[in-house]
């Protein structure tokens, strides 16, 4: 696979190992469970994972779940099996699991099937506890402004923020009122629970950040427990520190935010090493939109079938469109690891997905516009089998039998009546090369009464084909085929890019607007009877057409269904 990344992240990993800083290197890949994983995603899934691969450690699965409004279990179990796939076979060895129901965050053993991710949630009470410890240190009040005065009172960068009028209070009334917070005295908003820190410091994170809050609400992971949830920033380092994690690494947007996240690890009795927390810059692939609320209201808006409507940029979408994990594992590697924002071309993706189809990809004929061929000087009633070679890049791979016979279907696209200049492809009195089979020379075109071609009349060189006599005869073109008798039909789905524009949202437009409306085509086509055989776990290449692969939901045995992966050539290059 690809060769072994280096960056600075990385870097600093192996100086703690070397040092003796670090005895085990432990990453954690955390979702909030609010959506499904995208192709972002993956760049995360594969440094946290590739890390714990490269320096023979751990990394946790976590749902990042401190929210409980927009966080649901259908999304919990899309995760897990999102994360399965994009590193199965490569780092399953390294994703750590804990024991059910276990909330010390004391990972699985080896081979235990009783296992589920971790979850933050699971910390609540522990969190709980670091808070009134907090509390009791005089380190964080309970405060009784309203969210739109917290905000007013927090103040601008650049100008100190203006300290809470609660912020005095003694630890016995702050102890009782978090207490009565918990118990659900107060609705929500009523209260917050606040460190206390810094009201000019110059990082507004650290004026007096919200550690709680109240919201009656139910979760999905521990029910009607708790009415009081912790923030992101402080239940995140908390979580680290619990599960052991040594390398907390994550996206820029939370590089402000570490002073609080170290702030608040340093002033809790935590076990020693604590966590430290990295940042990279995001992927941003273009042609796309990435964002989970943006996905979202795909699916709710009907534009996809669902967060895996094989266009959607979703993992759960890639893998049913029938791009390889291995791709997807070789682009979001590929890119990188810096601190310098920038997006990267759709093309580049799509370059990793035509280099392991090129390499896997089963070569089979299929017809997806058809018009039929008569060789009228082959026999009726004969059929031949010819072989045909399942992948040029792979010789081992071999040949199989493809029936031949006196009728055929051709592309449309492969017969110009009225040929432009340079056309190499069949032309009335022209001929051209059957693959894998004669050359044919077409004599006559038959049109129906409204004149549309309805058939192509022709005779083959039968000393042409591997082995004959004229089979070295040059002919400029070659092109697929099928035969007629034998072709089975098959649904085809042929997906586009979603958006036709690089950049949907650039100048402030709704993406809904770049929006591409020919992102999919569903045709009936003639296959190859090999074809029959087909199975989710292969991919093909029909010969001169694009790659595709089943439809994991929709395809059923006898009534096959095809989703084009991607084109074999770049056909949105300028
Ligand atoms: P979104 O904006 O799509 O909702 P998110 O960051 O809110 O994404 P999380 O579930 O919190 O989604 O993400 C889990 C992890 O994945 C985080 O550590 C986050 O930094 C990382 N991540 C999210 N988007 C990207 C991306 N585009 N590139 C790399 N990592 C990402
Ligand atoms: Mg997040
Ligand atoms: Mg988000």
């Amino acid at each position: 696979e690809t060769p072994k990344p280096s960056d600075f992240i990385r870097d600093i990993v192996a100086a703690d190992v070397q040092s003796g800083k670090v005895q085990r290197v432990i990453t954690r890949f955390p979702p909030e469970p609010n959506g499904y994983l995208h192709l972002g995603h993956a760049k995360s899934i594969c440094l946290n994972f590739g890390i714990a691969r490269e320096f023979d450690g751990v990394c946790n699965l976590r749902m990042d779940d401190t929210n409980p409004a927009k966080e649901e279990v259908e999304y919990v179990e899309s995760i897990i099996e999102d994360v399965k796939w994009l590193i199965g076979g490569w780092a399953d060895h390294v994703l750590r699991f804990k024991h059910a129901g276990d909330t010390s965050g004391k990972p699985a053993s080896e081979g235990d099937a009783n296992t589920e991710p971790f979850y933050a949630s699971d910390y609540f009470q522990q969190l709980h506890d670091y808070a009134v410890a907090l509390i009791k240190a005089g380190k964080a009040f309970v405060c009784d402004l309203t969210p739109e005065q917290t905000d007013a009172y927090r103040g601008a960068p650049g100008e100190p923020g203006k300290p809470s009028p609660w912020r005095d209070r003694s630890v016995e009334e702050n102890l009782d009122l978090f207490a009565r917070m918990k118990a659900g005295e107060f609705p929500d908003g009523a209260r917050t629970l606040r460190a206390k820190i810094d009201m000019a410091h110059p990082n507004v994170w650290m004026r007096d950040p919200l550690l709680y809050r109240i919201r009656h609400a139910a979760h999905h992971h521990t029910g009607d427990a708790w009415c009081i949830y912790p923030l992101y920033d402080y239940a995140h380092c908390l979580s680290d520190s619990i599960e052991g994690v040594t390398h907390s690494v994550c996206t820029l947007e939370f590089e402000v935010h570490r002073p609080l996240y170290d702030w608040i690890v340093d002033n809790l009795p935590v076990p020693q090493p604590r966590p430290h927390q990295y940042e990279f810059a995001k992927l941003m692939p273009t042609h796309v939109v990435i964002s989970k609320r943006k996905l979202l209201a795909f699916v709710n808006e009907g534009i996809v079938s669902g967060w895996d409507d094989p266009r959607m940029p979703t993992l759960s979408g890639l893998r049913r469109r029938g791009i390889p994990p291995e791709a997807v594992r070789a682009f979001a590697i590929g890119v990188g690891v810096t601190k310098f924002i920038s997006s990267t071309d759709y093309a580049v993706f799509e370059h990793a997905i035509r280099t392991n189809l090129n390499d896997r990809a089963l070569r089979r004929l299929a017809v997806l516009n058809p018009i039929k061929v008569v060789i009228t000087n082959y026999p009726e009633g004969q059929t031949e089998e010819l072989a045909a070679t399942n992948n040029p890049t792979q010789p081992e791979s071999g040949t199989r039998p493809i029936p031949f016979s006196r009728e055929l279907w051709i592309e449309q696209d492969d017969f110009a009546e009225v040929p432009p200049p340079k056309f190499f492809r069949l032309k009335p009195g022209g001929e051209v090369r059957l693959k894998y089979a004669y050359i044919i020379k077409c004599d006559e075109v038959v049109k129906d009464a409204a004149g549309k071609i309805v058939e192509l009349r022709c005779t083959a060189d039968l000393d042409s084909k591997t082995g004959g006599p004229t089979s070295n005869r040059k002919v400029k073109g070659t092109i697929h085929w099928v035969s007629a008798a034998h072709a089975i039909d098959a649904e085809v789905r042929l997906y586009d890019r979603l958006f036709h524009d690089a950049e949907p949202e650039a100048d402030g437009r709704d993406w809904r607007s770049a929006v591409n409306p020919h992102s999919l085509q569903v045709i009936t086509a003639k296959l190859e009877p090999s074809l029959k055989d087909a199975t989710l776990a292969e991919r093909y290449q029909f010969e001169r057409m694009a790659y595709f692969a089943l439809d994991s939901k929709d395809s059923a045995p006898g009534k096959p269904v095809f989703n084009r992966i991607i084109t074999l050539k770049d056909t949105w290059a300028k």
